[in-house]
């Protein structure tokens, strides 16, 4: 049972870091990256994997898994998430860490990427569990994270609340205060204003940009958002303050229908007020999931899991543009049909590096010991994501491609650069 269970993951999870490859490839071939410099980004720099062994409420112990893969640390210290998931494995770590390198470079920041995760369900180990895992990681990891070195943050079931126990983690390992060591944390121990919605802020700004290029008036457009936690519920609210009417909102319990357009702030006081879920919500009829997807509106936003618009969704997609604030939501045979269907796509690596902007915001302030005003933040990442956003478009412009592989290409050249610079040995 247990080797069967582990086989399906494997197996769906090496195609994630496929999915990684075939862009690479794609970009790789029409810009003409030498095949030793492509080698290089196909392979990650670092993967590291401990065994956590956690006493439990009940008073037995488990073994957890827990990953970092530090992708490349070419062209700075290595940045990105941690997960919480039951289903987080090798590939999936080494394709988000390979894509968190690719990211960085887009977005203009001195980083190279990683990602971590533990195999685990958050929702259901209490606060005490939790602790002890993200302090027992954080001490396995001890060596791997440094402010100068590797700086996690914030991913799928995790935040400010476990970011803060992995500082608490590392500085007793290394007796000192060392706050740019994580970003992503609470304010009072040092995170940056801004930083929670940020993700969500780069999705609004990006759909923005794209609109603009399509010629399309923001107030006379309509969105579906696929999750509502810490991307989609943002990306929600500042679409829907930006005049968009957004018909359908979802979470992973319910999905919600409104032609007319839901209340975004109605539902997010809803979620408040019940546990953080959506199931239940009144101010919309409920769909199907798939729905969502495929629904009636102008721009879709993917903001939840990875591997959502398959080649079979595709076919069915009725929107004209694509913001994905998730990682990986397309499949690449998925690509293939959108490009055909002349939708444009604002692929992940652009539409959500919001989050990863002001993380390094938050770190530039540690480092500082100067903190700015949430609108100084808030002005640094809307420039920073526009400039990123016509980096990408022109170089899909100029190569005769998509924004994704435009996105590629981008972030290729200046790793290229990087990697002649600095020399093989
Ligand atoms: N986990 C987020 C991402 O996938 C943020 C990473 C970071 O801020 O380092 O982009």
């Amino acid at each position: 049972m247990t080797t069967k269970t582990n086989t399906a993951t494997a197996e769906q999870h090496d195609s994630m870091f496929d999915a990684v490859l075939a862009r690479l490839d794609v970009a790789a071939k029409i810009y003409g990256l030498s095949n030793e410099i492509a080698n290089i980004l196909r392979s990650p720099q670092k993967q590291v994997k401990v065994s956590l062994p956690i006493m439990m409420d009940n008073g037995k112990q488990e073994v957890f898994e827990g990953f970092r893969t530090i992708h490349s640390t070419i062209l700075g210290p290595s940045k990105g998430g941690i997960r919480y998931a039951t289903d987080v494995c090798d590939d999936e770590v080494k394709a988000l860490s390979a894509w968190m390198t690719f990211k960085c470079a887009v977005a203009n920041l001195p980083y190279g990427g990683a990602k971590g995760g533990i195999k685990c369900d958050p929702r259901k180990m209490s606060v005490g569990e939790l602790e002890r895992l993200t302090k027992a990681y954080t001490v396995a990891m001890a060596d791997v994270f440094g402010v100068d070195k590797d700086i996690p943050a914030p991913d799928m079931g995790t935040s400010g609340r476990e970011m803060a126990w992995l500082l608490d983690a590392f500085n007793k390992v290394h007796r000192g205060d060392f706050p740019g060591v994580v970003t992503g944390k609470p304010v009072g121990l040092g995170g940056s204003l801004g930083r929670d919605a940020a993700t969500g802020r780069g999705v609004m700004v990006a759909t923005l940009a794209a609109l603009s290029k399509m010629k399309l008036d923001p107030k006379k457009v309509t969105a579906a958002v696929q999750g509502f936690g810490n991307v989609g519920s943002h990306a929600a609210r500042l679409l829907s303050e930006q005049g968009i009417t957004v018909c359908a909102i979802g979470d992973h319990t319910a999905t919600f229908w409104n032609e007319k357009g839901i209340d975004i702030q109605s539902a997010l006081r809803y979620v408040k007020e019940n546990g953080g879920i959506l199931k239940g919500f009144t101010g919309a009829v409920e769909i199907k999931n798939t729905e969502l997807l495929t629904a009636n509106v102008d721009v879709l936003v993917p903001a939840a899991l990875q591997n959502v618009i398959t080649e079979e969704i595709a076919h069915s997609i009725k929107a004209k543009l694509i913001v994905e604030g998730a990682n990986g939501p397309t499949t690449p045979e998925a690509d293939a049909i959108l490009q055909e269907k002349k939708i444009i796509v604002v692929p992940d690596i652009l539409a959500n590096g919001g989050g990863v902007t002001v993380s390094y915001f938050e770190w530039v302030q540690n480092k500082y010991g100067y903190y700015w005003t949430e609108e100084e933040v808030n002005k640094k990442h809307d420039a920073s994501m526009n400039l990123a956003f016509e980096s990408v478009w022109n170089n899909g412009q100029q190569y005769k491609t998509t924004m994704r592989i435009g996105a590629y290409i981008t972030a290729m050249k200046k790793v290229e650069f990087g990697i002649k610079a600095k020399g093989v040995y």
